[in-house]
């Protein structure tokens, strides 16, 4: 049974019981139908009462039924928000905690709402690629007003009840409660007033119009393709709630129900629902058991306060642990915390942060230049140069003094760690934490797995990274780790588009049009050129036989690093970040491609999208093969969380699965026949090939 029944004096009481937010799987549809037909027959019951045990209402959809025949058995979440409504004896529903798409659809089936304070509620199907498929298009427009429910659906962000029972003409609450405490005790309270009063009210029959009419939904149409782009949701939506005041209550039902059916079918649907998946995948690691005991993390010390090392901070600042930063001289500390303080300060500004929250954070840092300082800290993080003799002689200082049992990080990006595992005598304590940058803005956190890792470290890591708010995906010990091997490939087909035709212009405008955040040379703009031309230098030494753009290189000669110099591939204007196209970077291409004996040719946008992507798709193959990573749905979400991959195309991974393996091999083909292209490259990784063959997918 996924909902329990009992019986209070006079009044029913139906309490979904799905842990963990009582999602509105078939057993608790089917227990909620049990408990009406039962208070129903039984005359002792006056009213009905329903509510969610735990830590919600009901949080909506149970997501372990996504796809699968039993989401839409019989009884579905219609047939029991209509039996709901229809039924004979009142029934309230009290709300606490959280509310959310289909439980808030099943609550505004009901005669009654009574909430608690600090109650989400929310309708956030627009997240998944969807509407609200059980008339909370329809209902909610008339419980709350066409505006707020409006920005509510296409938003799919979470209001506090209390919020809306504010709004003027407000329908959706009945009744506040004092506290979550007292909740259920005034919910009784008020279904024996109100136990008596016919006919029963009805959302569906209150009115839905907007003073506006027409000029109000061209506006919201608007509004929303500037903020929804490419996702189809939104619009969808808003035709949804148009359709509540102009249509009578079944049709515009009916409307609701077509246009959710037709958005379940879209790629960009099928890609959100994938991520929705792999980010939940993401924290399980398949030889990991989710009972792995996680050691206790109290104290954080963080070795080096550069770029990384203060944004690392930030983060467990925000999530209420004890930071001690650890530098070699006291300028450098200076240095970090001002960096810190300017960070919070800005936010306080832009009235992101409040004065007090920020005292508090700040009351939690401290530094120190001695290491016997941070001896007793839980996890050390180590964000110092990126130099293997230097990381050496921290892990040996760490590995003197920290008791045992620490955690011993390094953000390294590019250093072997296994290498640095073993520059202490506990190498299974050493593990890598891979942050982005700006570290305390960018969600993706690699957690690198050493060969000697030991698995309660990487489960605490995991759990800390949900502390901080951090999307972590575990990747094993290669050059670059998941994110940055991949991005490498895309980098280096980037480089071969402008030898042979393209300006960077044209390449980021196709990249973009795509949907990535960034084209590649605009990207590289703002990460830095110098940092590519680092890794190239050692690079191709290592593998003089590589191929790759000499372009890049060129424009680093000229001192051309990006927008922190004010001039990369494009000009920057100081203080601004748009990209102005130089003539002269495209004259310095043009020469080079002469240089190599290039003719130019005019390459389709098609084209430019499927080297880039499709390079990363390959490259992720040979990932995947080699352990590297764990899951295809992990090296999508390093995408979209790391490198502004477009979320509603779900990855790279998704988005070949979506094309078809076969026809991204016949395009690798292609692409190798390309003289002025790596051939050897683009032989299809042979996890590729075969899945390809097979007519199988990645996820
Ligand atoms: P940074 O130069 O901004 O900061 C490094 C800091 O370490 C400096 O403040 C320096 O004083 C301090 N330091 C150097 N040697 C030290 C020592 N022995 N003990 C204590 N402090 C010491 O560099 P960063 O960009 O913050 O990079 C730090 C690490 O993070 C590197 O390993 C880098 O590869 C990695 N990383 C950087 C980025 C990025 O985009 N910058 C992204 C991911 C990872």
């Amino acid at each position: 049974m996924s909902a329990d029944y009992q019986v209070h004096a006079d009044v029913a009481v139906i309490t979904l019981n799905n842990p963990p937010v009582n999602g509105m799987g078939y057993d608790t549809r089917l227990a909620i139908v049990k408990g009406v037909e039962q208070a129903v027959a039984d005359s002792k019951v006056k009213a009905i009462v329903i509510t969610g045990h735990g830590k919600a209402f009901s949080g909506g959809a149970d997501i372990r039924e996504f796809g699968t025949p039993k989401a839409i058995q019989e009884p579905n979440l219609l047939s029991v928000i209509a039996l709901m409504e229809n039924c004979s004896k009142p029934v309230v529903a009290a709300l606490h905690t959280l509310v959310m798409g289909g439980g808030l659809e099943l609550a505004l089936g009901c005669h009654y709402r009574i909430a608690s304070p600090g109650t989400s509620v929310a309708l956030p199907e627009v997240k998944l690629g969807l509407i609200p498929g059980a008339g909370g298009t329809q209902r909610l427009p008339r419980a709350l007003g066409v505006e707020p429910a409006l920005n509510m659906i296409v938003s799919g962000e979470a209001i506090k009840s209390e919020m809306l029972a504010s709004l003027p003409g407000q329908k959706l609450f009945d009744q506040m409660a004092q506290s979550p405490q007292s909740l259920m005790d005034e919910a009784l309270t008020f279904a024996r007033e109100i136990a008596d009063v016919r006919p029963l009210p009805k959302v569906r029959d209150l009115p839905c119009k907007h003073p506006q009419g027409d000029a109000y939904f061209q506006f919201a149409r608007n509004m929303v393709k500037g903020m929804a782009k490419d996702y189809p949701a939104p619009p969808k939506a808003v035709d949804a709630v148009e359709a509540a005041t102009k249509k009578p209550f079944a049709e515009g039902m009916a409307f609701e129900r077509e246009n959710f059916i037709n958005l379940m079918w879209t790629p960009e649907c099928r890609a959100l629902r994938h991520l929705f998946g792999a980010q939940r995948a993401a924290s399980k690691i398949p030889d990991v058991p989710s009972d792995t005991p996680v050691r206790d993390i109290k104290q954080v010390a963080i070795i080096g306060a550069g770029t990384m090392g203060g944004g690392i901070a930030m983060n467990f600042l925000n999530a209420g642990i004890a930071v001690k930063l650890l530098e070699t001289k006291q300028e450098a500390l200076d240095r970090g915390v001002a960096t810190i303080k300017k960070n919070y300060e800005d936010r306080i500004k832009k009235g992101k942060l409040k004065e007090d929250a920020y005292a508090k954070r700040m009351a939690l840092l401290s530094t120190t230049l001695r290491y016997d300082d941070i001896s007793q800290a839980d996890l050390v993080i180590e964000a110092v140069f990126e130099d293997i003799g230097v990381k050496e002689a921290v892990f040996k200082q760490l590995d003197a003094v920290m008791k045992p049992g620490a955690i011993l990080a390094s953000n390294t990006s590019t250093l072997d760690v296994n290498k640095i595992a073993h520059f202490t005598k506990r190498p299974h304590d050493v593990v890598g934490m891979h942050f982005f940058s700006p570290a305390n803005v960018m969600k993706l956190l690699e957690v690198v797995r050493g060969k000697e890792t030991a698995k309660d470290v990487l489960a605490t890591v995991m759990d800390v990274a949900k502390k901080i708010k951090k999307i972590a995906v575990v990747s094993g010990v290669c050059d670059g780790f998941i994110g940055n091997r991949m991005i490498e490939q895309y980098g280096r087909q980037a480089g071969f588009l402008l030898d042979e035709g393209c300006t960077p212009a044209q390449v980021d405008r196709a990249a973009e049009k795509f949907g990535w955040a960034m084209g590649p040379f605009r990207m590289s703009d703002l990460a830095g050129n110098d940092i590519g031309w680092a890794i190239r230098k050692r690079r191709y030494q290592e593998q003089p036989h590589m191929r790759y753009s000499k372009t890049a290189d060129l424009l680093c000669e000229q001192g051309r690093f990006g927008q922190k110099t004010g001039a990369g591939w494009y000009d920057y204007k100081p203080g601004k970040r748009d990209a102005i196209p130089n003539k002269d970077v495209e004259a310095m291409i043009a020469e080079h491609r002469k240089n190599i004996g290039i003719t130019p040719r005019k390459i389709t946008d098609e084209e430019i999208v499927q080297r880039l992507v499709f390079s990363l798709i390959n490259e992720a193959a040979h990932i995947l093969e080699e352990g590297i990573a764990s899951k295809a749905s992990d090296i999508d979400m390093v995408y979209i969380s790391g490198y502004g991959f477009p979320i509603y195309r779900g990855g790279p991974m998704n988005y070949a699965d979506q094309l078809g393996l076969f026809n991204v091999v016949q395009a690798m083909h292609r692409f190798a026949a390309n003289p002025h292209d790596d051939a050897a490259f683009w032989k299809p990784a042979p996890l590729l090939a075969k899945l390809a063959a097979e007519g199988k997918t990645f996820n």
